[in-house]
């Protein structure tokens, strides 16, 4: 891994997950070559192309909308196929069982809604592009932050110094940036009383392309993502939210013990025969900031706004910050080649506001309107109401338009 070969960069990401790796690309597309833009990232081999080499897809996929993958492949990025799958529908059933609500790529115009891509292919892909740009990565935990002479100043656990214009904070929703950057002052961050179960599954019926979700009486909200074929068998990603004490159970369960689990919980729509990999299991947590920009600092990614995985778009959301700071960086030439100026950040902050805001409020309050198992009339409320908006076109199109954003 190279080291940081400039005295100051012009723009210093902190964090070499997917967001972080997609704001560097977008400081080097939009700033031009001889910007200096550098990532910090504390794992070693993060990501590696030995996980690419894997038969077996890595346990985290995400749902990547048409409008991140067309602005990655647009600027380069190239994704292997092979490892991906076409989202072409999102299905979501209530409580009863019954679809509810069915979002379709046809609805948008589109060809597909989203793929679904490993978070190590996705990260490897974004960083091997940046890096051909002239992006640098440097291997490093940032311990601090500092103020100095219209610079930030970063220090490393090892104490090496970085200076910077501009840091971009994509460290995560633990991230320690947004602590000493002042902006967690304001901040919510919150544990869901959910954790993610997450496992790949063989399957008697092919997906055709719909990504399912099923609100479960229990609170439970149970995911099923479409994968490439495995041996020409149909293969699916669950994600299951569950409490605690449930992720405990599923995830010590037999493989047949998992399975009945699932199918019972899914109707048996996708008639899952075996389970690839081992279940593992992630916190959720929210995150929401009330300005994630200070001086010279933008907290972006999960730093800035983790949200529930029920409706997918948590990754979606950190690439559109990428995307936002690639057009706010657009205007650089008009503030002296500046990529912090006050003005350029008041302008991503004010375009990033709403968006942010209306996709939290929304799987929050999902996530709350369906966590009611002692509230049934609640649940059933919200299975009636979805069903009733399920069946206006107008808002199933925005829905559909939203989705492949
Ligand atoms: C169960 C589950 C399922 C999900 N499913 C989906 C989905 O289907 N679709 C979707 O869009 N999203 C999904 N998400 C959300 C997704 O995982 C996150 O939104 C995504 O990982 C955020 O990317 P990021 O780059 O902001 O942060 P991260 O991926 O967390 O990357 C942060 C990086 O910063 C590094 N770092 C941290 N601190 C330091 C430091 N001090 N110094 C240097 N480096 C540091 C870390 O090592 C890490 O590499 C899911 C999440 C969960 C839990």
């Amino acid at each position: 891994m190279s080291d940081f070969s400039f005295d100051v960069a012009d723009v210093l990401v902190v964090g070499g997950g997917p967001v972080g790796w997609a704001c560097a690309l977008a400081a080097q597309i939009a700033l031009g070559k001889r910007a200096r833009v550098a990532v910090v990232e504390r794992e070693l081999s993060h990501p590696s192309a030995a996980d690419q080499a894997e038969p077996t897809l890595a346990s985290r996929v995400y749902t990547i909308s048409s409008g991140n993958l067309r602005w990655l492949t647009e600027h380069g990025v190239k994704f292997d196929l092979a490892r991906s799958a076409a989202v072409t529908d999102i299905v979501v059933s209530g409580r009863d069982g019954q679809e509810s609500m069915r979002i379709s790529a046809n609805d948008a115009g589109e060809a597909e809604l989203a793929k679904v891509l490993e978070h190590e292919a996705l990260t490897l892909a974004i960083s091997t592009r940046a890096q051909a740009l002239g992006v640098q990565k440097v291997h490093g935990t940032v311990a601090s932050l500092h103020d100095l002479d219209g610079q930030k100043l970063i220090e490393l656990a090892d104490r090496r110094m970085l200076n910077a214009r501009l840091v971009i904070a994509a460290d995560g929703m633990q991230s320690k940036l947004r602590d000493l950057s002042g902006i967690s002052a304001t901040a919510i961050v919150r544990s869901y009383p959910q954790q993610g179960v997450v496992a790949h599954l063989l399957c008697a019926q092919p997906h055709r392309g719909a990504a399912r979700q099923w609100f479960l009486p229990d609170g439970t909200i149970l995911a099923l993502l479409p994968l490439p074929d495995v041996d020409q068998t149909a293969a699916v990603s669950m994600v299951w939210s569950v409490s605690e004490a449930r992720a405990d159970q599923l995830c010590t369960l037999s493989e047949a013990d998992f399975l009945d689990a699932v199918n019972s919980a899914s109707q048996h729509a996708a008639a899952a025969t075996h389970r690839i990999n081992s279940a593992q299991r992630f916190p959720l947590t929210l995150v929401r900031v009330a300005n994630p920009v200070a001086e010279r600092l933008v907290v972006v990614g999960d730093a800035a706004h983790a949200v529930h995985p029920l409706a997918g778009q948590g990754v979606n959301l950190g690439l559109v910050d990428a995307r936002v700071l690639h057009d706010v960086w657009q205007h650089a030439d008009k503030v002296g080649a500046d990529p912090g100026h006050a003005l350029l950040l008041g302008r991503y902050r004010r375009e990033r506001f709403g968006p942010t805001l209306a996709m939290q409020l929304a799987t929050d309050g999902l996530f709350r309107l369906y966590n009611q198992a002692d509230h049934p009339f609640l649940m059933a409320a919200g299975d009636a109401g979805m069903r009733l908006l399920g069946r206006l076109p107008a808002f199933r199109r925005t829905l559909s338009t939203a989705a492949a954003q």
